[in-house]
C-alpha cells in the first residue's frame, strides 16, 4: 500500500507530517510522490490565510478526479479540517475522512483499518524525525491562549498544551544520536512553555537549560515563535550564556503603532517592544533578528504605517516575513470597522518590502569580513566546486573547499563577500 502526504502552512504541520510519514513507513506502507500510484492521500491543511485554503480546494478537485481513475482513500486533516469540518463534508463528499488536529496521531491506525477515536485534547507524537535529515523540528507545545485579534490559530489548534519534559529529552537524545545538527523547538507561543518535571515547574528558559547536557552532535538550538510578552530576562540570559542556543531570534513585531498593537491584542506597546529589542541586543553578543510584520490592519492610518516603517528600522532585522492584513472569518479583526482597500494594503507592503531588502543587505554587508560555523546543506547548483551551508544566524553561505563534504558536515567559513542574500567565502584552513 502506498501513501502520499501533502502539507501546507506552518512548521508544526511540517513536523507532524514528518512524524506521520515515519509512522506509516513503520507500519510497512510505502511512500510515493505520484498521485496515480497512491492508495491513501493525506492533505495536511492550513487555515491561516485564505489563499492557502483556496489552494487546498483546488487540490481537492484534483484528487477527486484521481479517485475516479483508481481507488484512493482521501484524508483531509489540519487546521482547515478543524475550521471547516462540516463545509468540507458537504462540499466535498468524496473525502473519506475529515480529521481534526487532536486526532492527527490516529491517522496511521485509521489507514490500516482501525476506527477513528475522538480525542479530547492534542496528543504529541513520539518523534518528528525524518530519516536522514540533519535539521529537525521538535514540537514542545501546541495551541495558543493569546487570541491576537487577526489570528485563527487559537480556534483551530485550541488552548496551549506543553509536551512533557522527559518526552522532549528522549526525542532530543534520539535526534542527537542520529547525527542531527540543528533543532528548532516549535510552538505557536513557544516561550509560554510550562510543565512539571522532577517536582518543579519548568518554564521555557529552564527547558533550554535542561536539554543542553543532552546535546553532542546538535550545534544549534533554535525556537519559533516566541511572543514578546513572554520574553523574560531569564530567557535573555540563557540565550546569551548558552553556546548551543543560536544567536538569531525570530521575534514577531506585527506593527509599530501602540494603538494598532492594542487593536491586535498583542499585549505589548511600541515602547515595550523596542525596550525588549534593545535589551536583547545589549545582552546577547552577536545577536541577529528576524520578524513578522503586516500592513493595512483595519483603521491603520498613514502615520501609524510610518511607525511600522520606523520600528523596522530600529529593530534592524536580517530577515522579515512581511504580508498585508487578510481577514480570517471568525476572528475579531475580520469583523472590525475600518477595513482598508486592498490597493492601500498592498501599496504599504511594497514599500515595507523594498526598505527591508535594502536594510538587510546593508546589515549583512556591514558584517563582512567574518568567520562563522555553518552546516553544509549541499553542493552549489551553479558551481560544482562550491558547497552551500547555513549558519547560526540563519544565513546562507556558498564556499570553496579543498575537502569533500556531505550535507550535515560542520565547517568553518571565512566569508568576504555578499551576493544577493548569500555570503561567499572559503573554508577556513
Ligand atoms: S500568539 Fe497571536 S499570532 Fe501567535 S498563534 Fe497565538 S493568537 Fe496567533
Amino acid at each position: 500500500m502506498k501513501f502520499l502526504i501533502e502539507s501546507y502552512g506552518c512548521q508544526l504541520n511540517m513536523a507532524e507530517s514528518a512524524a506521520l510519514e515515519m509512522m506509516l513507513l513503520g507500519r510497512g506502507l510505502e511512500k510515493t510522490e505520484n498521485p496515480a500510484e497512491a492508495d491513501a492521500v493525506i492533505i495536511n491543511t492550513c487555515s491561516v490565510r485564505k489563499s492557502a485554503e483556496n489552494r487546498i480546494w483546488g487540490r481537492l478537485g484534483f484528487f477527486h478526479a484521481e479517485k475516479k481513475k483508481h481507488s484512493l482513500l482521501l484524508i483531509v486533516t489540519g487546521c482547515m479540517a478543524e475550521r471547516m469540518k462540516e463545509e468540507l463534508k458537504e462540499e466535498a463528499p468524496f473525502i473519506d475522512a475529515v480529521i481534526g488536529t487532536n486526532e492527527k496521531a490516529e491517522i496511521p491506525d485509521f489507514i490500516i483499518g482501525s476506527p477513528l477515536e475522538k480525542m479530547e485534547s492534542y496528543r504529541f507524537l513520539s518523534s518528528y524525525y525524518r530519516e536522514g535529515e540533519f535539521s529537525s523540528y521538535v514540537p514542545i507545545m501546541n495551541g495558543c491562549n493569546n487570541f491576537c485579534s487577526y489570528c485563527i490559530v487559537p480556534y483551530v489548534r485550541g488552548r496551549e498544551v506543553s509536551r512533557p519534559v522527559d518526552e522532549i529529552i528522549k526525542e532530543i537524545a534520539f535526534l542527537d544520536s542520529k547525527g542531527v545538527r540543528e533543532i528548532t523547538l516549535l510552538g505557536q507561543n513557544v516561550n509560554s512553555y510550562s510543565a512539571e518535571y522532577e517536582g518543579r515547574h519548568v518554564d521555557f528558559p529552564s527547558l533550554l537549560e535542561i536539554i543542553t547536557p543532552y546535546l553532542d552532535n546538535i550545534i544549534f538550538v533554535r525556537f519559533e515563535s516566541p511572543h514578546p510578552k513572554d520574553f523574560s530576562d531569564h530567557l535573555i540570559s540563557v540565550i546569551a550564556s548558552n553556546e548551543r542556543v543560536a544567536k538569531h531570534i525570530h521575534l514577531p513585531m506585527q506593527a509599530g503603532s501602540t494603538r494598532i498593537l492594542q487593536l491586535m491584542n498583542r499585549k505589548t506597546t511600541r515602547e515595550g517592544f523596542l525596550a525588549l529589542v534593545q535589551k536583547m541586543k545589549q545582552e546577547i553578543p552577536g545577536l541577529t533578528l528576524s520578524t513578522d510584520v503586516m500592513t493595512g490592519f483595519p483603521t491603520e492610518t498613514e502615520k501609524e504605517y510610518e511607525e511600522t516603517l520606523s520600528m523596522m528600522e530600529e529593530m534592524g532585522c536580517t530577515e522579515a516575513f512581511m504580508y498585508y492584513f487578510n481577514p480570517r472569518e471568525g476572528t475579531r479583526a475580520a469583523a472590525m470597522e475600518g477595513q482598508l482597500d486592498e490597493s492601500v494594503k498592498v501599496g504599504r507592503l511594497e514599500r515595507l518590502i523594498e526598505e527591508q531588502i535594502a536594510r538587510q543587505s546593508r546589515i549583512k554587508k556591514a558584517m563582512l569580513p567574518f568567520t562563522a560555523r555553518a552546516i553544509v546543506t549541499g553542493v552549489s547548483r551553479d558551481d560544482s566546486n562550491r558547497y552551500l551551508a547555513r549558519g547560526e544566524h540563519n544565513d546562507y553561505f556558498s564556499f570553496a573547499s579543498e575537502r569533500e563534504h556531505s550535507a550535515g558536515d560542520v565547517v568553518i567559513i571565512d566569508a568576504d563577500e555578499l551576493k544577493g542574500n548569500t555570503f561567499r567565502g572559503n573554508e577556513h584552513v
